[in-house]
Parts: structure tokens; C-alpha cells; sequence
């Protein structure tokens, strides 16, 4: 073969290893003896940088374990991995693993260990809350047993204020572990959309009539608008009833704990445009610090945690409404003035019948 044809040949075939490089999730690249970067894909462009044609490795990656590598004297056999730490705003993960593919040829992968590693951390911080959550009311329920257990001569109005204390908090429990397993459900079931269809009213109405007559409300009300403009529009979603039903109890007991207990709770329609349709949960009162709005969806998290645990809450049910959203398609959108309204909308997008 002359020499034209085999670097056509080489050429050619650099050309496809960057074309099946590309379709890897995974970064790659191939370099020399001397380190020289021959090939790179675009995975590994955007995790360590872009333009790495030619340029020396050690220069890219600059980690002591990878700085005292001879790639010159390393023999076939070669095989080495380490882990990476980016020094970037994430503070991204990577494997690195190097194999030696031929006499003068080494072959990088480059995985990103970042969202496994964040996915570990979300695990442990759950399991440590949850655990941290059960212990408080299992505390006050065997400091009263073990009260009980020592004292004979409790008398019975003693022994009743013992018992309903006992009483609120294995509620309490029942209510947190209840709350963890719709949270675990929701959430292993948030990519698998709904299969049926359903008019935005039913679970509103719901959840309407359920809170009425739970003697949740004092001196207000629920109050249902409807202020679209074209009336005969369509309100049908695909959605999950009982999933939906969650969602508004969820936001309008909030409007209600959370809310004045004199003003009432709007339970808005609107359509801004053809495809999509809002509802909104309004209600007055204290509000949410701007400092807290994006973190209030987050599992346990609680603007004021002595007061919702007062008032019952297990700061897991703004988690639950938005994973159960995530499955709708539906966005979540959050405007509080203090001391003035709160607003939770919700933006579905419309079937078309
Ligand atoms: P909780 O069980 O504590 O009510 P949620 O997940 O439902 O938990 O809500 C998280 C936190 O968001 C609440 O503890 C509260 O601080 C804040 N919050 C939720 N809804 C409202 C609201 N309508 N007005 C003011 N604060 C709210």
C-alpha cells in the first residue's frame, strides 16, 4: 500500500471511531506514548474540555495518581483506573480507566460518577431524616411508658393526659410512615405516565368535599373559580384520580394550616393558553421567605419546623405533589408575598378530544 492510501485508510478510520464515539454516553480518548491525545469524543469534550486534539493529556487531567503513569515504559497489559475530582461549580465525579490497546496506543474512559454520587448522598440524608423523625415521637412514647411503668400511684386525670399524648404521637408516626411509602411509591412510579383520563373537576371536587367535611376549616371556606374565557374548552387531562386528589388535598390543607384562619382558600381555573390549563390553590396569610421557595418541595424541609409539627405536618407533602406532577407532565410554580398571598399553580398540559 503507498503512503497516500494508508493515511487516507487511517484518516478514515479515526473518522469512524469519532462517529461511534459520539453515540457513547461515556467520554473516550485515544492517545499515544507520549501522551497526545490522537482521538476524542464529544462526551469526553464536554466533560473535560473541548479542543484536546493534540494536546498533552497530563496537561488536561491534572491528577497526581495520572502524573505518574509512564505511558512510554507501561507494558500491553496496562490497565489503571482512578477517580477524578473537577474543580467546577458541581464539583463533578469521573472514573478515568486506561488500558493500553496496542504497542504504542492507550484508550481512556471517562465515566461521570457526579449523579450516582448525588443519588448516595440524597439516600443516606433520607435514611438519617427519617430515622431522625421516627426517634422524636418514639422518644415521647416510651418516656411515658416507662413514667407509667414506675409510678403506681398515677391518678386518672393524670393517666388520661398521658394516654392522649401517647395517643397524637403514634398518630404522628402513622402519619410520617404513611406519608414515606406515598413518597417512595410516587417517586419509583414518576416515569410511567397516566393511562386515564380524566376532567380536572373530579378530583378538585374531591378534595373540595372531603375538606368540608373534615372540620378543617374555621371561619372560611373553600371557594372553587372558574375563569377561563371560553367556558367550552376542554378540561379533560390524562391523569390519575387518587394521584390528582392527593395533590390538590395536599395544597389546599397547606392553604388552610398555613393560611389566616378568617380568609379563604381560591381554588382558581385558567386557561392562558389552548393546550395547557392552570389551576391555582390561593390562600392568605404569613407566606413563604423568597430565601425558601425553591427548597419547600424538597423531602422534610419546613420554613418553621416546631409549627408544622404543631400543626401535624411531616414536611413530606410538597415532596409527594411534586414527584406525583413529574408523572403528570405538570409544572409547579410557587409565588408567595409575605404577609399577603400565596399562590401554588399547577400547568397541565390538555388532551385533545
Ligand atoms: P408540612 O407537612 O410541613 O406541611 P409540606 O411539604 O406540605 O410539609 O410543606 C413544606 C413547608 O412549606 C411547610 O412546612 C411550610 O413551611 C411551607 N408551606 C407550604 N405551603 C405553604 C403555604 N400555603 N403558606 C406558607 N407556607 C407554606
Amino acid at each position: 500500500m503507498n503512503l497516500k492510501k494508508s493515511n487516507l485508510k487511517k484518516k478514515k478510520t479515526s473518522k469512524y471511531l469519532v462517529d461511534v464515539g459520539n453515540i457513547l454516553e461515556d467520554g473516550f480518548i485515544l492517545i499515544n506514548n507520549s501522551g497526545r491525545v490522537l482521538v476524542s469524543n464529544k462526551a469526553s469534550q464536554e466533560l473535560i474540555g473541548k479542543n484536546l486534539l493534540n494536546k498533552n493529556i497530563l496537561n488536561i487531567i491534572k491528577n497526581p495518581d495520572f502524573n505518574s503513569l509512564n505511558f512510554e515504559k507501561s507494558n500491553k497489559k496496562y490497565d489503571h483506573s482512578f477517580v477524578h475530582e473537577l474543580d467546577d461549580y458541581l464539583n463533578r465525579q469521573l472514573r478515568i480507566k486506561l488500558k493500553k490497546i496496542s504497542k504504542n496506543k492507550i484508550l481512556l474512559t471517562i465515566t461521570d460518577l457526579t449523579l450516582q454520587r448525588n443519588l448516595e448522598k440524597i439516600r443516606r440524608d433520607f435514611v438519617a431524616n427519617v430515622s431522625h423523625e421516627l426517634r422524636s415521637p418514639l422518644t415521647i412514647l416510651s418516656g411515658f411508658v416507662e413514667t407509667m411503668l414506675n409510678d403506681d400511684k398515677i391518678d386518672k386525670t393524670t393517666l388520661k393526659k398521658f394516654l392522649n399524648i401517647m395517643n397524637e404521637e403514634s398518630k404522628r408516626m402513622n402519619t410520617l410512615i404513611d406519608d414515606i411509602l406515598s413518597l417512595s411509591k410516587v417517586e419509583s412510579e414518576e416515569h410511567i405516565s397516566p393511562s386515564t383520563t380524566i376532567s380536572i373537576f373530579e378530583p378538585i371536587n374531591s378534595v373540595i368535599s372531603t375538606i368540608k367535611k373534615s372540620g378543617l376549616l374555621k371561619n372560611n371556606n373553600l371557594i372553587l373559580i372558574d375563569d377561563r374565557v371560553d367556558k367550552n374548552q376542554s378540561l379533560i387531562v390524562e391523569a390519575d384520580f387518587l394521584e390528582l386528589t392527593q395533590v390538590f388535598y395536599n395544597l389546599i390543607e397547606n392553604g388552610i394550616k398555613y393560611g389566616n384562619s378568617n380568609s379563604d382558600i381560591l381554588i382558581k381555573i385558567d386557561q392562558m393558553k389552548t393546550n395547557e390549563l392552570t389551576v391555582s390553590v390561593i390562600n392568605e396569610g404569613e407566606g413563604i421567605p423568597e430565601k425558601y421557595i425553591d427548597r419547600v418541595t424538597e423531602r422534610f424541609f419546613r420554613v418553621d419546623k416546631a409549627r408544622s409539627r404543631k400543626i401535624g405536618g411531616t414536611g413530606l407533602g410538597l415532596a409527594i405533589v411534586k414527584h406525583i406532577l413529574i408523572k403528570h407532565r405538570a409544572e409547579l410554580s410557587i409565588r408567595s408575598n409575605q404577609n399577603k398571598q400565596t399562590i401554588f399553580s399547577i400547568t397541565f398540559p390538555i388532551l385533545k378530544i
